[in-house]
Order: C-alpha cells, then structure tokens, then sequence
C-alpha cells in the first residue's frame, strides 16, 4: 500500500518527536516510524531511567559518607525493588506517546524504514511518499571488532538487569562506564572500568583526573590504559583480555557491558538509495540548516545527523528537531547555534562542564583567566562530606565572557546550566558575580569560581 505525506519522521524520539507535532499543529499530513516501542532513548533506555539508579547510588553514598557525622544506619539498595521503580517511569512511555501522537492525528507505524528512492521510504508492504523526511534514527553502540564482541552486553541491557552480577566490566573510558559502574558498585558489585586513551574526553582533565581517583577510591577497579581485545566465555561468565603499556592482562566478570562509545544508528535506512550521503561513521551529512546537500528533501537531527559543533545529547536532540521544524515550516532561515552545550556524567558527584576546557582554550591560543581550585573544604560539599569536588572556569581577558566552566561535586549538574545561561546569553563573569543567590545553595558559591 501507498501513502503520500508532508513529512516522514524516522525515530520517535527527541530528535523526531518536536518537529512531528510541530508540522503536524501547522495542517501538514505527517507519518512517523519507529521500529522499537515509542519514546526514545532518553525516556526508555538513557537518561531517565538512568538517573533513577543514579538517584539511589547518590542517596547509598550519601548515607555512608555522614556515617558518624549525624546519620546511623547504611542505606543499601535493593537491586530488583530499584528497577520496580525504574519501570514505573520507563513502561508507561510507549502508549503514552503514541496515544499523543494518534491524538495529533500524526500518523504512526512501526517497523524499520529504509529508503528505495530520494522520494520513497517503504516498511514491509507499506510504502511513504514524503514531500520531506526527517531522520532522527538516533545512535547505536560502536562496533568494536574484537573476538567475542558477541558477549558484550549493551546500556539498554544493563538498564533491565533483575538481578545485578556480582562482578561487572565496563569497556571504554566514556560517560556510560563510568555512570553505571558508579551506580553499580554502590549496589554491591565489583567493578572494572577497561578504557584507553583520554577518560571522558570531552571533559576538563584536571576534573576527570580527580574524578578518576574518587572512583578508583571506591573500589572501583579503574584502567585508563587497557584496549580490550578479546571477550571470552568461561563457564557462566567471561574473560575479558586486554593489553596495554606493553602487557596483557584479564579480567573476570559475571557481565562485560558496552561502554565503548556510540555511532549514528543509520546502517538499516539504505541511504544511499536516498540519495543521502552520510560521513565515515554513518551520520547524516547535513548543512547549517541541517539538511541534506545530496538530498534537499531531508533533513537530520539528533544523534544520527553529523552537525559540525553538536553533542549527542537529549536536549540538543530536541533544539535541531525546533531547528528542523521551522525551517521545514517557514524555508531554510534558522541555524542552530551550539554554544554553551551543558554536558554532565552522572557519577556520584557528578562532573559536569560547558564551553571550552582549558586544553581547547590553549590550542585556540585565546588570552584568558583561570581560576581551579579544590571544594571539599567549601560549605556546599563538606555539609554532605563531598570529598571529590573541585572547579575550574576560564574567563577570556578582553571581553570578560566565560569561556569554559567545569565542576566536580554537590549540585554540579544543576550549577553548570547558570554558566551554559550566561554563555548563550553574552553575559560577563561580572554579570554573574553580581547576581543574588538565594543562599546556602551550591549556586551561591558561583562568584567565588570567577
Ligand atoms: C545509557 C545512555 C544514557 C544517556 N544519558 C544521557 C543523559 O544523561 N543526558 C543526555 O542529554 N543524553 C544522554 N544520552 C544520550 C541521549 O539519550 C541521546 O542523545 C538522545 O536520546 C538522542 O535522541 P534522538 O532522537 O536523536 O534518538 P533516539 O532517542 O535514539 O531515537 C531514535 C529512534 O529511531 C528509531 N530508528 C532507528 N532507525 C530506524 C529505522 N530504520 N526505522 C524505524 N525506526 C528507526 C530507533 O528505534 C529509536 O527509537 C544517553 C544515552 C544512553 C545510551
């Protein structure tokens, strides 16, 4: 069967949702796809749940670290109760959204699209003839081609775990690993952390170094220098092989987890019979307005589109769907800007940051102020006994605008978006040194940073 629309939407996620109903409210006939249950990453299989585990390791944590300063009594977590609650969020998603859509009067089918033509998509015995498409396909864990790839497990498992292994290794040095062995360790587990090269790499490293001793402190089994190269069955677990500094080591675990990176999720939409042309790792290829150059009947957004600048997060997701929606709606007129990106890993404390790190600032050869200091002493942390917190922020010397802002401790997640605020919006360090803060919050300590 045939039908023709305005716009085809790939992905029911962030990315595809926004400009779905925002073409949908302007009288547009809009189709949207998914081949996985509605909602996304983020709602089933990233951020939210994620943070649901993350909420119960901060609050194990927390209770052990005010042990004799006022608090009796561990707090332990009980794995399989935590993802009972977890599920509360996560299971009502699917119907939720699609029940908006159908409500939108958006059309909706599920199944995987893949295009046979610039103009045509077909799913099974279905085929959607678009005016425009939008590809918001999302990302998928990086191929890794060593032996025994097979017997990794990817976040989405770990996220639906019943029971938590006894011992867990993480492969790769990125947020995923160190999120989830912060959660898991917590809960009981011996964990490893197996990465190479820069941990964290899009974070300060003078933050991510002081991180990577509060997480090798708590047990954490952390190495920075071990490219994993083989994963092994043994009995019900698995030897994980690895070499580095010119030795081979192992580890044991009960459960090897994917934590090695993510790539554009575009290899099933046949691309290039759309015409579509995609960079080394499979990402849409998209101008400033994100479309495609080799077809302009596409557009991209999310973690599938290859935006010169852009993170692979939920809310920049959502910004290029705005973005998308109205240049589909009003013609090409809107860029997307990425200044200002808060971006956070959420171990306990968590590390956030936005702007440039002091490395990028030096490689761009700009004249700036720094100002890092440790935070354990400050009010914010050592109320709750924070020992790992630190700041560092770079205020360029001629205009006083921040230029990069990084934290580690109490609150840091929320703290960052005030430095994200002032960067997209033009606003001075005097700016924010000026502003009342209500106070004792984390945020008062903000003009002590500057
Ligand atoms: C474990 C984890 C934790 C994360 N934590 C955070 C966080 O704390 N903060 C944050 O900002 N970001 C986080 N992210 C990243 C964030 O989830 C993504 O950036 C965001 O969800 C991307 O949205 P999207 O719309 O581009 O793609 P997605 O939400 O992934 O949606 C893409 C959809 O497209 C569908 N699809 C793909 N190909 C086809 C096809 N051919 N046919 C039909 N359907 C198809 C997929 O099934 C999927 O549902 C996390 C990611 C993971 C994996």
């Amino acid at each position: 069967m045939s039908q023709s629309f305005d716009l085809v939407v790939i992905g029911t996620g962030d990315g595809g949702s926004g400009a779905a109903h925002r073409c949908r409210r302007a009288g547009w006939r809009v189709a949207i796809v998914d081949e996985l249950p509605y909602g996304g990453t983020c709602a089933l299989r990233g951020c939210d749940p994620k943070k649901v585990l993350v909420g119960a390791a901060d609050l194990a944590d927390w209770s052990r670290r005010m042990q004799e300063r006022g608090a009796r009594g561990r707090t332990e977590i009980d794995w399989a109760e935590l993802m009972r609650f977890k599920r509360s969020f996560t299971d009502p998603v699917p119907q939720a959204r699609l029940a908006a859509f159908q409500k939108a009067g958006i059309a909706t089918y599920q199944g995987q699209a893949r295009f046979v033509d610039p103009e045509r998509m077909v799913m099974g015995d279905e085929t959607l003839e678009s005016r425009y498409f939008l590809i918001a396909a999302g990302a998928r864990p990086r191929p890794l081609g060593i032996k025994g790839e097979a017997h990794l497990t990817t976040s989405t498992d770990f996220l639906e775990l019943d029971r938590l292994p006894e011992r867990i290794a993480f492969v790769g040095g990125g947020y995923i690993s160190f999120e989830f062995a912060h959660v898991a360790q917590r809960a009981g587990a011996r964990t490893t952390i197996l990465g190479r090269g820069t941990p964290l790499r899009h974070f300060d490293q003078d933050l991510v170094q002081r991180l990577v001793r509060h997480t090798r402190e708590l047990g954490v089994d952390t190495r920075l220098n071990a490219t994993v190269t083989a994963i092994e069955q043994r009995g019900a677990g698995y030897l994980v092989r690895s070499e580095g500094d010119g030795r081979s080591e192992t580890v044991e675990a009960d459960l090897v987890v994917h934590g090695a990176g993510r790539v554009p999720h575009t290899e099933g939409l046949c691309l290039g019979e759309g015409s579509v042309a995609t960079d080394a790792a499979g990402g849409v290829l998209v101008n400033q307005f994100l479309q495609s150059p080799s077809n302009p009947r596409v557009y991209a957004a999310g973690d599938a589109a290859a935006a010169p600048g852009s993170l692979p997060l939920t809310p920049v997701a959502a910004y290029q769907s705005v973005v998308v929606s109205s240049n589909l709606l009003n013609g090409n007129s809107r860029t997307a800007d990425y200044r200002g990106i808060p971006t956070v890993t959420f171990t306990v404390p968590p590390l956030a940051g936005v702007g440039l790190t002091e490395a990028e600032a030096r490689r761009q050869q700009l004249a700036f102020r720094v100002k890092s200091e440790e935070t354990s002493g400050w009010y914010s942390n050592r109320r709750v006994n924070q020992s790992a917190a630190m700041f560092k922020t770079l205020v360029d010397n001629e205009s006083d605008r921040i230029l990069g802002a990084h934290l580690l401790g109490e609150h840091a997640e929320e703290v960052i978006n005030l430095f994200a605020l002032a960067i997209r919006q033009d606003l001075t360090a005097t700016d924010l040194k000026h502003q009342l803060y209500s106070y004792p919050t984390s945020a008062s300590d903000l003009p002590y940073m500057l």
